[in-house]
């Protein structure tokens, strides 16, 4: 279990932006890095195009994969949207992570976004830190 994430600033925005050019639709993406550090936010349809669910749109996903491997890099996070809540891990986000890597949820209140991360193991989310760097 990782008890950190480390990321850029510009990691940070990039998944801002997505989130909030995505709502009120659920937006997702992976991040890809080495340990605890992200190098790469990358960017991926949500197929379901639902409020409330996200699905990766599989091709994407797999490019994605793909883009990790040959840039000799790990999958270290997933992030996704709950533009109307909640700030936590939902059910369903416990019931259906397949990757023990750390999940980062974006929450919306009114119109600012805050970000968690958590470590979701044995059907249960612990929190963890995400780290912000210049
Ligand atoms: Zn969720």
């Amino acid at each position: 279990m990782k008890r950190q994430l480390t990321l850029v600033k510009n990691h940070w925005q990039e998944m801002l932006d997505h989130v909030s050019q995505q709502a009120p639709l659920e937006a997702c993406g992976l991040l890809a890095g080495r340990d605890d550090q992200v190098k790469k936010v990358i960017l991926v349809q949500n197929q379901a195009q639902s409020a409330v669910r996200f699905v990766m749109d599989p091709y994407e996903q797999l490019q994605a994969f793909e883009w990790i491997e040959s840039n000799g890099l790990e999958l270290v996070g997933i992030f996704h949207s709950h533009p109307a809540g909640p700030e936590m891990a939902s059910v369903t986000d416990i019931a259906e992570a397949a990757y023990e890597v750390v999940h980062i949820i974006w929450s919306r209140h009114q119109n600012h976004w805050q970000a968690r991360g958590f470590w979701i193991q044995d059907g249960g989310a612990a929190e963890i830190a995400l780290q912000i760097v210049e």
